[in-house]
């Protein structure tokens, strides 16, 4: 450990990604990336590109803010994009919580929320989930303090509907509410029609999943334009260039090409549904997910010892071997010939093939 970094950043967590093999010939199982390469029109717009890379990106993402609120029906103004999901979630970290200024969140929820209270110094009150790992959305109303899950959450992939989150936002008026829909276009519901009723709600959304632009670092979020200027001010003062000139064009791009996001949607609905029956099938218990995941335990041998053996033969899925969870493993649902290789593989390791 270098003694210049400070005192307080020395027992800063550890973030642990799932592991990132590639071209090894593994299937990747573990980190909720979409198994579809991106859209050709996104290629061929980073392609052209690539020749302006001597000019700086536009630091406001105008056409790229001109896109998305063109297909979500808002204005732009209402929209900011980052780098990634992860920055805007950084950002309203720092625009809405400090020291004093707490964040209540699921105990069990997506692993880097834990970082960025870590780095800002943000006390986080966690909520416990039901014993079927279900929110109970009672325990966020009028907490007065900013409140911050997934929707669906992850990594259970269940859902609060709408009228329950309309209720925590509701119950707290000088607070935000941020929702991150990082997995919404997987059969989940929006809360984007609350937007016009509630300044204090912040949607947060990303590239790397439907839109299968993960490794272009792109996410963007939807809120009344003062919220969203709030975060412009803070995003201003840390990296105004944030998001590349390739990942706007790829962003611009993917966009335009919807159809391709919404029959690859399609297409991970269904082998999510083969999966779930499947994993029943082999006498896992299932959660009924609504992302590109599904959260599983099998009976038959422990999480963790089946995750090895998956490992052994090709298949990376993602075990934490962390109270409450450490008997489930969380599959992110590939393509369904990838879902097929995953069944035989189980059945070769539970002896039924
Ligand atoms: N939110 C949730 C719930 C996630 O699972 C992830 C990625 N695994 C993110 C946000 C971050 O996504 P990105 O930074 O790639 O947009």
């Amino acid at each position: 450990m270098s003694r210049f970094l400070l005192e307080k950043h020395r027992n800063l967590p550890a973030y642990v990604p799932g592991d990132h093999e590639e071209g090894d010939g593994f299937i990747r199982l573990n980190t909720n990336e979409s198994p579809f390469p991106p859209s050709p029109a996104v290629r061929e717009a980073v392609d052209k590109e690539i020749g302006r890379l001597n000019y700086y990106n536009d630091p406001d993402c105008t056409a790229l803010r001109q896109a998305l609120s063109g297909l979500y029906g808002l204005s732009p103004n209402q929209v900011i994009a980052g780098n990634g999901s992860d920055e805007l979630l950084y950002l309203a970290f720092m625009a809405f919580a400090d020291g004093t200024h707490p964040i209540a969140l699921p105990d069990i929820t997506y692993g880097y929320y834990d970082l960025f209270a870590a780095s800002l110094g943000v006390p986080l009150v966690r909520k416990t989930l039901r014993e079927d790992f279900s929110i109970d959305y009672r325990d966020y109303l009028g907490v007065g303090q900013t409140v911050l899950f997934p929707n669906p959450n992850a990594p259970t992939g269940l859902a609060l509907p709408l009228e329950q989150i309309a209720e925590i936002v509701a119950s707290n008026p000088e607070n935000v509410v941020i929702v991150d829909e990082a997995y919404v276009d997987f059969g989940g519901e929006t809360c984007l029609p609350l937007m016009k009723q509630y300044p204090n709600l912040l949607i947060v959304r990303t590239f790397s999943k439907s839109r299968s632009l993960a490794g272009a670092r792109l996410g963007y979020a939807f809120a009344q334009r003062e919220l969203i200027a709030a975060l412009n001010t803070v995003r201003n003062a840390v990296n105004l260039y944030s998001v590349s000139r390739m990942a706007q064009a790829a962003g611009i791009a993917a966009i335009a090409d919807n159809d391709y996001t919404l029959a690859n949607c399609r297409k991970i609905i269904e082998a999510r549904d083969y999966t779930t029956r499947m994993l029943r099938a082999l006498g896992f218990e299932v959660l009924d997910s609504l992302g590109n995941f599904v959260f599983a335990k099998p009976r038959a041998m422990s999480a963790g010892t089946l995750a090895e053996r998956l490992r052994e033969r090709g298949i990376l899925v993602r075990h934490w071997d962390r109270e409450r969870i450490r008997d489930y493993l969380r599959i992110t649902i590939g393509t369904m010939q990838e879902m097929q290789a995953l069944e035989a593989a189980i059945e070769m390791i539970f002896g039924r093939a």
